[in-house]
């Protein structure tokens, strides 16, 4: 096998796979290394993602998601069943399918690209050169054109409460209970903390949050994030704001957990403890001393827009970089790049990344906040329309939450939109393409959206920032 390629990327998950198959689309020569490891020692390319984030918590999200369901929503639909209950160890199996047939899928997408997959460490030397190690430990140095990196992101540990991979564990361990907990304990009410602890609290156990900010979900919509709550408080999701964690024990199979609030210093015992207060860049042993690339004092690998390090023809993409750490900002940076590389128009719009948060209800948004507008001096108008105003929600029965777009007073552009509600990552969907386009709020309010949708309250919302809402009264 050659040693020479167009293109290495390191790096196997969403945004270094997309990054090898359109370089290899362009007619380069590409291959991709990847080290990741599961729980039992096999390997698999597509990351965090789909290992261990974006596919096995949907796929848990989704089977704790119908629990609830029939156990509080189908009596309202005259559904009669006996007693539900969930077999942990049978939605586990699902979930571990779903992810197999995803990684399996990437060697099968890189075979038909033409993509030489390596399964072992990838490190950057100068000169364009990569070490790669594999699993048994044989080396190889490949020589490059161009070098992609895409090495990713790990979850922080808290000096005080180190993970034990038992009873304190991260958001791959939560994944992985084989029963469910009767107390849980959260540490962080960011969007792991919010799905994982969903999860959990649907299937039954007790969940605690603490959260050291003293606002929840401060990156969202003021008004979403006040909703969100009400219903994260129906659910049973013990939310504590403003509580800093002093530290954590393990003893006798049980989590106790210290923390201060305003009401002074409190403790809190648990059977499991889920830290996640966020991740942190992944570059271990990765750049050898004078490739010339480098690393922020956060640990990010420094580029510029378009993902260049300082180091001629060494690029870097995803959680590794600046920017939200979401998979799909990464495989648009990896596509943007192997485009580049060959020679291609080649741009991400960081300004219309949506964001998801796969609770009940779902929460999505695009582009700038009412507060971000306001704060930079722009006048805007606002529109708002309740799922419990449309007909199709309320079919569904899932009537809670709104859709709001947040337009320019000047121009009517559209410059953000916040979705609470059924189906809200789906619907955000056209408000991106919208936003992609520079539409303005008319450009929405003329499109016909077919009746009876979700979509129609995006549509009404729209109309109402120009108060000529037809479904609910404007004000
Ligand atoms: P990673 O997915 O971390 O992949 C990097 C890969 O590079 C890994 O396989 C790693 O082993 C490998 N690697 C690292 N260094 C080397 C080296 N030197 N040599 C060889 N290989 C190396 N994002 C969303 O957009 N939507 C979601 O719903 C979502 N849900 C999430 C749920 C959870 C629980 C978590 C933890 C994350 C979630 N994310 C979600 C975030 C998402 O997973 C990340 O943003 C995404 O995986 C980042 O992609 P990446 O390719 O940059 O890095
Ligand atoms: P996050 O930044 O969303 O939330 C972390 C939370 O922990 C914050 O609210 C923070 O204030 C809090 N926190 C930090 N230190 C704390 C402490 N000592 N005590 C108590 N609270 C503390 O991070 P995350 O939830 O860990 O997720 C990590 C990344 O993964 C995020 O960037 C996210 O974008 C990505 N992710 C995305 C999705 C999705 O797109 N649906 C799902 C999961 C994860």
């Amino acid at each position: 096998m050659s040693d020479e390629f167009d293109v290495v990327v390191i790096g196997g998950g969403p945004a270094g796979y997309p990054a090898a198959i359109r370089a290899a689309q362009n007619k380069l020569s590409v291959a991709c290394i990847d080290e990741w490891k599961n729980y039992d020692g096999s390997t698999a390319f597509g990351g965090t993602c789909l290992n261990a984030g974006c596919i096995p918590s949907k796929a848990l999200l989704e089977s704790s998601e119908l629990l609830h369901r029939a156990q509080h929503e189908f009596k309202a639909h005259g559904i009669q069943v006996g007693e539900v209950g969930i077999d942990v160890a049978a939605m586990q199996k699902r979930k571990a399918t779903i992810v197999r047939q995803s990684t399996q899928g990437i060697l099968a997408l890189f075979k038909s690209a033409g993509v030489t997959p390596l399964q072992g460490h990838g490190r950057l030397l100068p000169g364009l050169k990569v070490e790669f190690t594999a699993h048994d430990g044989a080396k190889r140095t490949l020589q490059a054109k161009h070098v992609v990196l895409a090495s990713g992101s790990q979850p922080m540990e808290l000096k005080s409460a180190p993970f034990d991979g038992e009873r304190i564990v991260d958001s791959w361990g939560a994944l992985e209970f084989d029963d469910v907990p009767k107390r849980l304990g959260v540490i962080g009410a960011g969007v792991i903390g919010l799905e994982l602890g969903s999860v959990w609290r649907r299937l039954g156990s007790e969940v605690v949050m603490l959260e050291a900010l003293p606002d929840f979900l401060p990156m969202a919509d003021a008004q979403v994030a006040k909703e969100a709550l009400k219903h994260f408080g129906k659910l049973g999701l013990d939310i504590r704001l403003g509580a800093k964690v002093t530290g954590a024990k393990v003893s006798k199979g049980k989590v106790t957990v210290g923390y201060a609030d305003d009401k002074g210093e409190q403790s809190l015992a648990v059977d499991r403890l889920v830290v996640a207060i966020g991740r942190r860049p992944y570059t271990r042993d990765l750049l050898a001393e004078g490739t010339g690339v480098e690393v922020d004092e956060r640990g990010f690998i420094k580029v510029d827009d378009h993902c260049k390090t300082g180091a001629a023809n060494v690029w870097a993409v995803g959680d590794c970089v600046r920017g939200p750490m979401l998979a799909h900002k990464g495989k648009e940076e990896g596509v943007a790049v192997a485009d580049a590389i060959a020679g291609l128009y080649a741009e991400v719009n960081y300004k219309v990344i949506p964001s998801v948060i796969y609770t009940a209800p779902e929460i999505a948004w695009v582009g700038l906040t009412e507060k971000q507008v306001k704060e930079s001096g722009r006048a805007c108008k606002v529109g708002n329309f309740p799922f419990a105003a449309s007909g199709r929600a309320r079919a569904m029965e899932a009537p809670a939450g709104f859709c709001k777009v947040v337009a320019a007073v000047d121009d009517d552009e559209i410059l953000g939109v916040h979705i609470i509600g059924p189906m809200a990552g789906e619907l955000i969907a056209e408000a991106v393409l919208a936003m992609e386009y520079s539409a303005s709020s008319e450009d929405l309010q003329r499109t016909i959206h077919a009746h009876p949708t979700l979509s129609e309250a995006l549509h009404e919302a729209a109309l109402s920032a120009d108060k000529r809402a037809i479904d609910f009264p404007n004000r």
